[in-house]
């Protein structure tokens, strides 16, 4: 059990500022912060010199043991939660997707029963598969009673869960009155059927299908498309897995509008582009298919310069992993690979190595990308992503000189495959803290199976919701005409 533990010495960052000073933890809190803080007595010491003090790593995309596509993906709630500690991440938000007809109380119960063995905290969104009487019912319940406040759409998966503009709009609607946020998934699905279909038909049967069925415009008319309803709805958006030129301009035109619409992108898409789909080892192909997919590196830069303009909030990275003989399903028919890859344990180090080694981000934005903003559109903060009195010690001590070969041999993930082997990396995670509990330090993790907590989020205050619902479209503020005076 964890007591005190003062981390000395370091540079503490947050999204606001860099500073040096030294941490006081008490139990699981953050009790100071501050310069040349005393060690109580009996106070365990971590030495921080030479290291950032940054809140620990939020990953708002994750999918642990999701039965998808016939299978279940391999990383569960503990190897996972395990694997984000060896990279930074202390918090993870998980997607539960109840069946369509099935009740989002019976799938909710089923994800908090799933994730029980987890080592670090988390939370869920909640998608909506289908719509009913009983799933507006059910959203009320989830808000008021279960602390989840945000509300997941496919926009693909045709014939499994995706679903139709007339369910987006009423679950936005009702998302909306809430106080709640919606997420999409933006890609028209209708469109990805029918060009699966068509390229499969012209004998194209291997990974490199993928791609073709599903470009850029078909993400980019889906985002904006949930843009533009969210927009006219009043609801605040947030769009996952944004990949490409196309959806981040449609959430970049939304923004300008004034419609309150945050764009997360994810680590691998900034640094993998599309030629993985080329190679001719079927397994490392296989391995690659998630959607959106990778893209050419026109829209890597893209996704760059979103990241460091504002457009791109939060870099996620969807982990959802399948191992060969899962992949191996899609055999002959890339359509049936299951779709996903890993990335919690390496998206911190990556960010860093590529975003605040090359100078494009700072040492702040790089915590607000991975930490801040996720606490703050998810509800969370400052309990979580930042160092304050009061807030969460969720910790990691970043070592910016540390170098690291990404790979299976070194990946803590159940997967046997990962898509960055041997990428070297500079930036990793020296110690990691989940609430005053060290998790990993000196290369070794010591996770505690069920010691992770389930964290409610609550909807937003009624200011927030009064300007999230300001609806321009069915409601424009009245413009005051003013005579010009020389
Ligand atoms: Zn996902």
């Amino acid at each position: 059990m964890s007591d005190t533990t003062l981390i000395r010495g370091g540079t503490i960052v947050t999204a606001e500022r860099e500073s040096r000073g030294d941490v006081l933890i008490a139990g699981e809190k953050v009790v100071a912060v501050g310069e040349g803080l005393q060690s109580p007595a009996g106070a365990k010491v971590l030495d921080a010199g030479g290291a950032y003090v940054m809140p620990g790593g939020i990953d708002p995309h994750v999918h642990m043991e999701l039965p998808f596509m016939g299978t279940v993906s391999v990383d569960d709630f503990l190897s996972g939660t395990a694997c984000a500690a060896a990279g930074g991440t202390t918090m993870i938000i998980d997607f539960c997707i109840p069946a369509p007809q099935q009740s989002m109380l019976e799938a909710y119960r089923t994800w908090r029963e799933r994730a029980k063995k987890a080592t670090a905290d988390y939370s869920f969104h909640m998608a909506v598969t289908w719509w009913g009487e009983k799933v507006f019912e059910e959203m009320g319940t989830l808000c008021r009673e279960h602390g989840v406040n945000s509300f997941k759409h496919f926009m693909a998966y045709k014939n499994a869960i995706m679903v139709d503009d007339a369910t987006l709009i009423a679950s936005f609607e009702r998302a909306r009155d809430l106080g709640a946020i919606c997420l999409v998934h933006a890609e028209n699905g209708d469109l990805v059927f029918r060009m699966q279909h068509e390229i499969f038909e012209r004998g194209i049967h291997g990974p490199e299908g993928h791609p073709l069925s599903r470009g850029p415009e078909v993400e980019g008319e889906a985002a904006n498309r949930a843009c533009q309803i969210a927009g006219v709805v009043g609801v605040p958006l947030y769009v996952v897995h944004t990949s490409c030129r196309q959806a981040m301009e449609a959430i970049a035109r939304a923004k300008l509008a004034g419609h309150r619409v945050f764009g997360e992108s994810l680590v691998q898409h900034l640094v993998i582009d599309d030629s993985v789909y080329r190679n001719t080892d079927w397994r490392s192909a296989a391995h690659h298919v998630m959607s959106p997919p990778f893209r050419a590196p026109e829209h890597q830069q893209a996704l760059w310069g979103g990241l460091q303009g504002g457009t791109i909030e939060v870099i996620g990275t969807d982990h959802c992993t399948f191992r060969t003989e899962q992949k191996a399903a899609g055999k002959g028919d890339f359509r049936k690979i299951p779709n996903g890859t890993g990335g919690m344990e390496e998206r911190m180090s990556v960010l860093w190595h590529h975003g605040v080694r090359t100078g494009r981000i700072t040492p702040c934005e790089f915590v607000a990308a991975t930490s801040a903003n996720a606490a703050r559109i998810f509800n969370i903060h400052p309990r979580k992503g930042t160092i304050a009195p009061g807030s969460d010690a969720d910790i990691v001590v970043w070592d910016p000189k540390a170098t690291r070969t990404l790979g299976v041999a070194t990946h803590h993930s159940r997967n046997d495959f990962n898509i960055f082997e041997g990428m070297q990396v500079t930036g990793a995670a020296a110690v990691t803290l989940s609430r005053g509990t060290v998790l990993w330090q000196n290369g070794r993790l010591s996770p505690v199976e069920g010691r992770g907590r389930y964290i409610e989020r609550p909807c937003f205050t009624d200011y927030a919701r009064s300007q999230a619902t300001r609806n321009t479209h069915f409601a424009p503020t009245p413009v005051q005409r003013q005579e010009f005076v020389p």
